[in-house]
C-alpha cells in the first residue's frame, strides 16, 4: 500500500477546519457562550486524543467547564482496555439523562475505543437514547462534521466505520500543559496479544511522517515545553509502515539533535522490537533522551509468553535488560504483570516471581487476568481458582513492594536534575526524576515546569523525598 493512502488528503482536513468556522457561527447566534466538558478515561493516547478534541471544539468557539449542569456539550472519550472501566462509562452516561431532562438542548457524545465494539453501539443505540453523538477512534479527525450534522439535523449520529485507519495531521490541539506534552508517533496496533483488545478498536500500526513529528516537537520546544512523551501502543515499531526506511532509533536522534532543555520520554515499548540499537542511542543522548525504560514482560514463563502471543521468550527479555544495563547501568526499569493469565500454572507464576527478583524493577503494574469480550484469551480454559489468584498477586505485590523499597533507598544521598511537575493548591510540590519517578518536595518551592537539581533525602516504596538544591 502507498504512503498516500494511509494520510487524509489536506483537503479534507481543510474542510473540517472551515466547518469549524460554520459551527462557530452558528454558536455565535445563541445568547451566551457555549460551554464544553471533555471526560478522558483510560491511556496517554486517549488523553492525546481529547487535547485535539478539546482543540477542534475551541476552534468552533466552545468555551470549557467541569460542571455537567453548565456544559451545553458533554463529551465521553471512552477506554475499552476493562470491562470495569466500561460499565463505569455506561453508569456516567446513564446519569447524565438527567442533565439533558433539563436541558433538551444539551449535546451528549460518546466516542474513543468503546464504541468501535459493536455490542456496545448497539446497546447505546437501544437502551440510552439520551445520546446524540457517536464516533470511533477513525473517525476522530472529522468530529466537525459530525457534530455540525448533529447541531443542524437534531438526529443522532453513528460513526464507527474502521477506514482502515489514516492518519491525519494539521488539527488543531489545546494543550493540558504548556511544559509537558505527549506527542503519538503511532497508532494502531499488529500484534494482537491474545488478551488485548486494542487492535480490533485503534486499528493496524499507522506511524506519522517524521518530518511531522519533528516539526512538532520543534514547535513544543520553542514554545517552552520540558518534557515530551512519545506515545505509541508499540513505539518500536515506529516506521515499519512508512515509505521512508525510518525506525524508532532514527526519530529519538532526529529528536534528540533538536536546540533546547528539554527530555524526551516514550512509552510503550514492546520487548520484540526493543533491541540494542535503541539503547546504544539512548546512552548517546543522555541530556535528552531520559534514562527510563518501561518495558512490559507481562509474564516470567516463556509458554505462558507464547500462549499471550508475545513474540518473546524469558530469555530474549533478560537479555534486553542485561543490554540495557550494560549502557545505561543507573537506567529507570519499570514493567506489566498479568497475574493468572488461562492456563497458567503455579509453577509458571513461580517463573514469574523469579524474574522480577532477577530484574529488579523500581516499579511494576500489576493485574489479576480478566477476560476482555472479544479476545482469543476469553475463550481459554482457566482452570486456576481466583481465590488462588489473588494469593500469588499478593506475593507478587509484596516481593514488589521489598524491591521497590530497596531500589528508591539507593537514591539517598544522590543529586538529580528533576522537573517541577505537580504544584497543588496546599502548596505540595512533586517532581519528576530522569528516570520519571516522583520525588515530593518542600513546600511552596519551584515554579511548575522548571528544572531543578534536587538532593535526595529520604525514600519510601513509593516515592522519593528532597530538597531542592540552592
Ligand atoms: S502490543 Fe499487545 S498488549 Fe500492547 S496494544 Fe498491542 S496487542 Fe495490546
Amino acid at each position: 500500500m502507498s504512503r498516500n493512502t494511509k494520510q487524509v488528503p489536506k483537503e479534507e482536513i481543510i474542510k473540517q477546519l472551515e466547518t469549524c468556522d460554520i459551527v462557530r457561527q452558528l454558536l455565535a447566534k445563541k445568547p451566551k457562550e457555549r460551554k464544553a466538558l471533555v471526560d478522558t478515561y483510560g491511556c496517554q493516547q486517549n488523553e492525546a486524543d481529547s487535547e485535539q478534541i478539546c482543540g477542534m471544539l475551541s476552534q468552533m468557539g466552545y468555551g470549557f467547564t467541569d460542571n455537567v449542569e453548565e456544559a451545553d456539550l458533554v463529551l465521553l472519550n471512552t477506554c475499552a482496555i476493562r470491562e470495569h472501566a466500561e460499565q463505569r462509562v455506561f453508569g456516567n452516561v446513564g446519569a447524565l439523562v438527567h442533565s439533558k431532562r433539563r436541558n433538551k438542548d444539551k449535546i451528549i457524545c460518546v466516542c474513543g475505543c468503546m464504541p468501535q465494539q459493536e455490542y456496545v453501539t448497539e446497546k447505546i443505540k437501544r437502551s440510552y437514547p439520551h445520546v446524540d453523538l457517536v464516533f470511533g477512534t477513525h473517525k476522530l479527525w472529522q468530529f466537525p462534521s459530525l457534530l455540525l450534522s448533529v447541531l443542524q439535523n437534531k438526529k443522532r449520529v453513528f460513526a464507527i466505520e474502521d477506514e482502515g485507519g489514516r492518519v491525519a495531521e494539521g488539527l488543531p490541539v489545546l494543550r493540558k500543559f504548556s511544559y509537558k506534552a505527549s506527542v503519538p508517533i503511532v497508532n494502531g496496533c499488529n500484534n494482537f496479544c491474545t488478551y488485548c483488545i486494542v487492535p480490533y478498536v485503534r486499528g493496524r500500526e499507522r506511524s506519522r511522517e517524521i518530518e511531522d513529528i519533528v516539526r512538532e516537537v520543534k514547535d513544543l520546544v520553542n514554545g517552552g515545553c520540558r518534557e515530551i512523551t512519545l506515545l505509541g501502543q508499540n513505539v518500536n515499531s515506529y516506521g515499519k509502515d512508512l515509505e521512508k526506511a525510518k525506525d524508532f532509533s532514527d526519530l529519538l536522534i532526529a529528536l534528540a539533535q533538536l536546540d533546547g532543555d528539554f527530555l524526551i520520554r516514550f512509552m510503550t515499548s514492546h520487548p520484540k522490537d526493543a533491541s540494542d540499537k535503541l539503547f546504544a542511542v539512548m546512552e548517546q543522548y543522555p541530556n535528552k533522551i531520559a534514562p527510563q525504560l518501561h518495558l512490559p514482560v507481562q509474564s516470567g514463563s516463556t509458554r505462558v509468553l507464547t500462549a499471550m502471543n508475545r513474540g518473546y521468550t524469558r530469555e530474549k527479555y533478560l537479555e534486553l535488560i542485561r543490554q540495557v544495563r550494560a549502557r545505561i547501568p543507573d537506567i529507570t526499569l519499570t514493567s506489566d504483570i498479568i497475574v493468572g493469565f488461562p492456563g497458567e500454572t503455579q509453577e509458571e507464576f513461580e517463573e514469574t516471581l523469579s524474574l522480577i527478583e532477577l530484574v529488579e524493577f523500581e516499579a511494576l503494574f500489576t493485574f489479576v487476568f480478566s477476560a476482555r469480550k472479544g479476545t482469543p484469551a476469553e475463550h481459554f480454559e482457566d482452570p486456576m481458582p481466583i481465590v488462588q489468584k489473588k494469593e500469588n498477586f499478593q506475593r507478587l505485590l509484596d516481593v514488589q513492594n521489598e524491591i521497590s523499597e530497596r531500589k528508591h533507598a539507593e537514591y539517598i544521598g544522590k543529586t538529580l536534575r528533576c522537573l517541577v511537575d505537580q504544584i497543588d493548591e496546599k502548596g505540595n510540590v512533586i517532581a519528576r526524576t530522569p528516570g520519571g519517578r516522583r520525588v515530593h518536595l518542600e513546600k511552596d518551592c519551584g515554579k511548575l515546569g522548571e528544572f531543578v537539581d534536587v538532593s535526595i533525602t529520604n525514600a519510601s516504596k513509593w516515592s522519593l523525598f528532597g530538597v531542592i538544591q540552592k
